[in-house]
């Protein structure tokens, strides 16, 4: 099955029972049992519903990997995911990584004994060179956000066998449509569900994704334990969602690419990072390991009275946190994903005050050039 289909036939899109063309909104939160010796599939809603099921059969099923589990957000993902790690255990973390990834890291977990060195990521000897004894494993993000930097996820993974520890893979950017981190050997993906997958823009939902049963069973007795699985509802759009995955992505995907090669030609902007541009560092690195450069970009402009005008001026693009929507959402790194890293901290990263990072929605090209054009002055 190509992956179009997978996104339409890859778990349960017919309902047993009725035949219903979808599997419905299970909006139950226990279930009748007959027998005292043997319970039903099914017993009480935090830890499983039909619903949220046929998403993560779905999710997985795209992902080439056997175990799917939903959640309540990315962060939920992420932060069960992560309390498969003991206290004393050490993660080497790509320094860009997600601000609310770093935020549970460095005063969450490292409270409970986890700690993180985070590194640039694009450096594989980085990478080899911040593993200690008491390291289990690698956390990555590629391309990463805001500055899209790449890395080389079949490196990575050369490194983290090579010394017995695990590769840990967001794959939120590029969606398992463009980049399967499980097929190039890393063990755990995490998603926020938020963004691209569900695609727009009226869900919170994250996932974990694992080949291994033992890891698959570990984590989702966290989950259940914590109770952060994805509710019903919330399963059910996602469901929706996912079935257009496919052409959202590669209209997103074609317009991104007009918009970035257009803005590199104006004046005013100083750089653009998206790694489908053949100048980008990673071009050739992403290009081995992923299907297409995605819909998100970050570009700089000349000065911060610039990039003021464009995020106030601009009509089309919203904005706005988060990405991966229908609608185009225009997003200022500096005072929002970034705005609690420490300013010297955030400019030695790259995030500058005239950074801004767009994430490019189904709209005509032409008109969201036209606007940009007009907001940047
Ligand atoms: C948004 C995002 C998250 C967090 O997901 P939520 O659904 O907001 O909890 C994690 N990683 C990346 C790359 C994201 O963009």
């Amino acid at each position: 099955m190509k992956r179009a289909t997978q996104m339409i036939h890859g778990g349960p899109n017919i309902d047993q029972q009725t035949g219903a063309m979808g599997v419905p909104i299970y909006q139950i939160s226990t279930y009748q049992q007959n027998s005292v010796d043997h319970f039903r599939k099914y017993d009480y809603a935090r830890g499983d519903n039909p619903t949220r099921e046929a998403l993560q059969d779905t999710i997985a099923t795209l992902e080439g990997g056997a175990h799917c589990l939903a959640f309540a957000s990315g962060m939920a993902a992420i932060s069960t995911t992560l309390m498969i790690f003991s206290p004393g255990d050490h993660l080497v973390v790509c320094d860009d990584v997600y601000g609310g990834a770093y935020r549970v890291l460095s005063t969450i977990f490292s409270q409970m004994g986890i700690s993180s060195t985070f590194v640039d990521a694009t450096n594989l000897a980085a990478i080899e060179a911040a593993i200690k004894p008491e390291t289990k494993g690698i956390y990555l993000e590629t391309p990463s956000n805001p500055l899209l930097k790449v890395t080389d996820l079949r490196g990575a993974v050369q490194i983290a066998k090579r010394h017995g520890i695990i590769t840990l893979v967001d794959n939120t950017f590029m969606t398992p449509y463009l980049q399967r981190p499980l097929e190039l050997g890393c063990d755990i993906v995490l998603h926020s569900g938020t963004k691209f997958i569900n695609g727009h823009s009226d869900v919170i939902c994250g996932f974990s994704v694992v080949t291994d049963p033992e890891l698959a069973a570990r984590i989702r007795y966290i989950q259940n334990a914590f109770g952060t699985g994805l509710g019903p509802q919330d399963s059910f759009l996602t469901l929706r969602g996912v079935k257009t995955l496919k052409v959202r992505m590669d209209q997103s995907q074609l317009n991104t690419i007009k918009i970035a090669s257009w803005l590199k030609t104006h004046p005013r902007i100083t750089a653009v990072h998206y790694p489908g541009l053949p100048e980008h560092p990673g071009y050739t690195i992403h290009a081995s390991q992923a299907d297409g450069p995605g819909a998100v970009f970050s570009f700089e402009l000349d000065s911060f009275e610039t990039t003021k005008r464009l995020l106030e001026a601009s009509h089309l693009a919203a904005f706005a946190v988060s990405l991966g929507g229908v609608e185009s959402i225009i997003s200022y790194p500096a005072r929002m994903s970034h705005a609690s890293v420490p300013p010297e901290e955030r400019l030695r990263k790259g995030i500058t005050d005239t950074l801004v990072r767009l994430s490019v929605g189904l709209e005509d090209a032409d008109d969201l050039i036209t606007d940009l054009q007009q907001a940047i002055g």
